[in-house]
Parts: structure tokens; C-alpha cells; sequence
């Protein structure tokens, strides 16, 4: 079984940038992330989105909220990534690394958390990560940075993942809405 996904997300301000936060979460469950841990402001209203399409479109992505990011990371990355030993963090910047490039060298053996940061990435982060990645070394958008991301790390046919029990499920189509209800069966 793949180590244990987590998503990472700094600064969340509600009411300012609600719609990329929950896109974020979106991708996250889209792309295979296991925990989507918000940082900032909590948003109840916003998990329960989440926890609705995992109920219509299936899969098991959890969502947390952390009022102390950096101890919570701190804690991962020295101690206890959720099985007492500690875990890799990955931090998207445009300031870092080629992440395609950086991607073969990491260790896919442990739990990982990757960090994407709000609208002030505190140093510290820079320095607790194990890798800096950087998608582009131009500044452009956390949720365009963490789909291509979670694309090359869990392989190109993380999207097309079936994800499991879910009410509604969509069959490819060229054309119009393929969708099985199974509530209606
Ligand atoms: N001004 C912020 C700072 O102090 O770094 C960054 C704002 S940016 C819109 C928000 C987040 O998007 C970043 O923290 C990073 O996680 C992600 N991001 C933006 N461009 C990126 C890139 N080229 N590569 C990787 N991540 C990127």
C-alpha cells in the first residue's frame, strides 16, 4: 500500500480566498492525496463540501484543520508522521528545485506532507522541508503548482483513478454526461 499523502495548506483567510482553497482540496482528493490539512482559518462550511462530493464522486480524502502549521510540521518532519517515526516534507515555491527533475530522488517509503504555502510562507518552512519544488521557477497558481505536482508524483494516470463508492459515476464520454446513479438502482 502507497505511505500515507497529506496536503499541507498555509494561510487560509475565509472569506478571501475561499473558491482556491477548496480547488485545492478538489485536486488533492482528484489527484490521490489521502488528508488535506488546512492552516489559517477553520471552515467548516468547506469540509463539508469535501466530505459531500466524497459521498456523490466516492473516495476517502479527510480533511483537518491545524491552528499551529509549523509545530504540526515540525512534528512530522522530526518525530511522528502519523507512525511514530518522522516523515518527508515537500514545500511548493517557485524558488526551489526542478520538481520532475528532484521527484526520482525522493523516498516514496514514508508518509509525506506536501506544503503549499498562503500569501506569506514563513522561512522556517524553507528550512524544515527535506525538498523546496518548484514548478516553474515563475510565480503562478497553488492549485495549478499542486495538480502538476501530485500528477508526476503519483504517475500520469492519477487522474483517471477510479476512486471507490461513490454515489455517482461518471463514464467517459465524447459527448454530453455519461453518469450512473446508483441510488436510483
Ligand atoms: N507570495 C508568497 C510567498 O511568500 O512565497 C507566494 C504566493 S503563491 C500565489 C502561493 C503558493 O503557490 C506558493 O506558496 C506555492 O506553494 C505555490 N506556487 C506558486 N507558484 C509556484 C511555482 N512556480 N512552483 C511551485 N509552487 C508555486
Amino acid at each position: 500500500m502507497a505511505e500515507k499523502l497529506n496536503i499541507l495548506r498555509l494561510g487560509y483567510r475565509k472569506g478571501r480566498d475561499p473558491r482556491i482553497t477548496t480547488h485545492l482540496a478538489l485536486v488533492s482528493r482528484a489527484l490521490g492525496a489521502d488528508n488535506f490539512i488546512l492552516a489559517g482559518d477553520e471552515d467548516n462550511d468547506m469540509f463539508e463540501n469535501i466530505s459531500g462530493v466524497n459521498q456523490r464522486f466516492g473516495g476517502s480524502m479527510e480533511c483537518e484543520h491545524t491552528d499551529k502549521p509549523m509545530k504540526w510540521l515540525r512534528n512530522f518532519v522530526n518525530q511522528d508522521a502519523g507512525d511514530g517515526q518522522p516523515g518527508v516534507a515537500i514545500h511548493l515555491t517557485m524558488y526551489g528545485q526542478p520538481y520532475r527533475q528532484v521527484i526520482p530522488q525522493i523516498r516514496k517509503d514514508r508518509p509525506v506532507v506536501v506544503v503549499v504555502g498562503g500569501a506569506k510562507v514563513p522561512s522556517e518552512v524553507f528550512e524544515l522541508s527535506q525538498y523546496n519544488l518548484a514548478v516553474g521557477n515563475q510565480p503562478h497558481s497553488e492549485v495549478a503548482a499542486l495538480a502538476l505536482f501530485l500528477e508526476a508524483w503519483n504517475g500520469p494516470s492519477a487522474s483517471e483513478k477510479l476512486l471507490e463508492d461513490g454515489e455517482l459515476i461518471i463514464h467517459p464520454s465524447a459527448k454530453g454526461k455519461d453518469v450512473t446513479d446508483t441510488r436510483k438502482e
